[in-house]
């Protein structure tokens, strides 16, 4: 027999409750509470059994519901409140109030300024780290519960403080809503789903005292959404020398494109690879990212120029006011510590000299609260050396000097390449590029923050001459130049003057440049002096470079041919001694064999056959 109080409150739901009855049921157990007995296996029973579990599920149901309708009207009315986030307290009247601690209010405030001036949230946590700043926490639990105490930030802390809309004073709730589906049996705290403020249940704006203005927290919350690393999200400033990484979109398919460096971080290419990734399909597009790079700096800077004089009159003041409100944050630290030591002092003087073991143990305290207010006078002096409040004349003459100069300041080794990724991401939304074909010839569209656009050309360099979409041209110009008799090197000025440019883009054409151009596309032809002297060569006499040519063998070889014997040929006297080669159609075709044969173990040379000139018919042979 089974006995209780009330023994369908064993089950929570139905199911439970059958199975037990089942069970019961099949080993004969009756079951009793204060109304009554039962025996699962009568009919009547049963069906009374079953009757109470189903009333009680329903019981449970309504108070369940009306217990959450009661909190729901609560939080509707802005009074469902739990505990007091950083920089509020509880008051008497049970509802928030600004920290009264003015200290633990300015670091609150600073959290939000320094954001806004770093970018991210490591950056905030490095500028707190870095300027030794702890921030107030407040346990909810504890012996201390509600003291005020010191911690070193951390990153979940200050996330929490960025994203919650009560330091604009406004009021949620429903933020981490529970989505069944996402629960785990057994563990009670999974299937959590985080809302942002305009998506929670009820937003009740202007209920607290704020920190930040609306406008400002939704600036922020827009920030900390575009540093997400997500296809979606720009994405943070990072070490990467790339300028535009985040920024710069795919004029094509409208990705963004993902900036590699190769070599020691000095070629910076930008690729839109998301449909390789994703596909497998061909890349579609990739460009140098230099000279990208290069054009929007250039950009900026034209546009940061006239404004060089204020922008030194805001530094100086910034500077300034960072000075005095770090000088405000040591007053106030110097106060606590001195607070401190007088109120150790205090109690130490308020117990009895007789009870020495309490006297000790307070004593001993009163020393270390001394020691700590020693310590933080020494550390005021340090920073006071370090960073007086006033600006020098040397540090003033410095920053005009620096924002006259601002190319200078922008290329300075000491400028990261997170500040110059700041700069461009405070002036520029997006930059879309989009190449023509395959060529030189890049759209650049620089969205402006406040919305204006631009949409200059801009030229690339390129891996090859033919990717040029002045190609056709330029191959006619420098016939036309030849057939006037120029040589290389004047061809070269000549392009260099008419606006023509080399595919790299890095120097002017020389020389040495077109003649490698023409022997590559096998353009080399007659020059203009072989021409002229055209008619002292015999039948089926060629110049030798212009056999060479034909076979696509390196000149040197062929002259080592010649003289191997393996080619009929003679000086000609009138052309200032230079190699004439004999060869009929016959012969050229036996050095195209000889060109094509490939010598192979284990037979190292080449067939005599095939390195056997034949003998010239008549006329001066070798
Ligand atoms: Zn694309």
């Amino acid at each position: 027999m089974i006995l209780g109080l009330e023994l369908s409150r064993l089950a929570r739901s139905n199911k439970d409750w059958h199975q037990l009855l089942e069970l019961c049921a099949i080993f004969g157990t009756l079951l009793a509470d204060a109304d009554g007995l039962y025996d699962p296996t009568d009919y009547n029973d049963r069906l009374l059994l079953g009757l109470r579990g189903m009333m009680n599920e329903a019981e449970l149901y309504i108070l369940k519901g009306r217990m959450h309708e009661g909190r729901r009207n609560k939080a509707k009315r802005g009074e469902l409140l739990n505990h007091p986030p950083m920089g509020y307290v509880r008051g008497s009247d049970g509802d928030y109030h600004l920290d009264p601690d003015e200290q633990v209010q300015w670091v609150v405030r600073l959290i939000f300024e320094v954001f806004e001036q770093q970018g991210s949230l490591h950056g905030l946590l490095r500028y707190l780290v870095a300027h030794d700043i702890r921030v107030p926490i407040r346990p909810h639990q504890g012996v201390n519960r509600g003291q005020l105490e010191w911690h070193r930030p951390n990153r979940m802390t200050l996330q929490n403080v960025l994203h919650h809309p009560i330091y604009a004073g406004a009021y949620r709730w429903g933020y981490r809503k529970i989505d069944p589906r996402k629960q785990q049996p057994g563990r009670p705290n999974t299937g959590k789903t985080v809302n942002p403020p305009a998506s929670c249940e009820v937003l009740i704006t202007d209920r607290f005292p704020a920190y930040l203005s609306w406008e400002r927290f939704e600036s922020i919350q827009q920030r900390l959404a575009n540093n997400r690393s997500i296809a979606q999200a720009q994405g943070a400033p990072r070490e990467g020398s790339s300028l535009l990484a985040g920024l710069l979109r795919c004029g094509r398919c409208g990705r963004r494109l993902a900036p590699a460096y190769s070599g020691k971080a000095t070629r910076l290419r930008y690729t839109c690879m998301r449909a390789t990734i994703d596909s497998g399909a061909p890349v579609c597009l990739s460009l140098s990212g230099a000279f990208l790079d290069d054009f929007v700096a250039a950009q900026l800077m034209a546009v940061l120029q006239p404004a060089s004089l204020e922008l030194s009159l805001a530094a100086e003041d910034a500077l300034r006011a960072e000075r005095s409100q770090w000088e405000r944050q040591w007053q106030q630290r110097l106060e606590r510590a001195r607070y401190g030591a007088e109120r150790a002092a205090r109690q130490y003087h308020a117990v009895e000299p007789e009870n020495r073991l309490v006297g000790r143990e307070l004593e001993r305290q009163w020393e270390e609260a001394l020691r700590q207010e020693q310590h933080e006078q020494e550390a005021y002096a340090r920073f006071c050396r370090d960073q007086p409040t006033e600006l020098t004349w040397r540090e003033r003459d410095a920053i005009r000097y620096l924002s006259q100069d601002l190319p200078g300041l922008w290329a300075a080794p000491e400028t990261s390449a997170q500040d110059r990724q700041e700069i461009v991401r405070l002036l520029l939304e997006q930059v879309t590029v989009e190449v023509q074909g395959d060529s030189e010839q890049v759209d650049v569209t620089l969205h402006w923050a406040g919305g204006g656009q631009s949409q200059p050309r801009v030229i690339r360099p390129v891996a090859r001459y033919e990717q040029l979409s002045t190609y056709p041209k330029f191959l006619s110009r420098i016939d036309q130049l030849r057939h006037d008799g120029r040589s290389f090197e004047q061809i070269a000025e000549h392009l260099n003057r008419e606006d023509f440019y080399p595919p790299k883009r890095t120097d002017q054409f020389n020389g040495g440049m077109i003649a490698r151009l023409l022997s590559r596309q096998g353009l080399h032809g007659p020059r203009p002096r072989a021409m002229v002297k055209a008619d002292v060569l015999e039948p089926h006499e060629y110049w030798l470079s212009d056999v060479a040519r034909e076979l696509t063998l390196p000149r040197i070889t062929l002259y080592k041919w010649q003289r191997l014997g393996w080619v009929r040929s003679r000086k000609v006297a009138e052309a200032l001694g230079r190699l004439a080669l004999w060869a009929d159609d016959e012969e050229r075709e036996r050095l195209r064999q000889l060109r094509l044969y490939k010598r192979q173990w284990p037979e190292p040379r080449y067939p005599v056959t095939l390195t056997t000139p034949k003998a010239r018919e008549e006329g001066k042979s070798r």
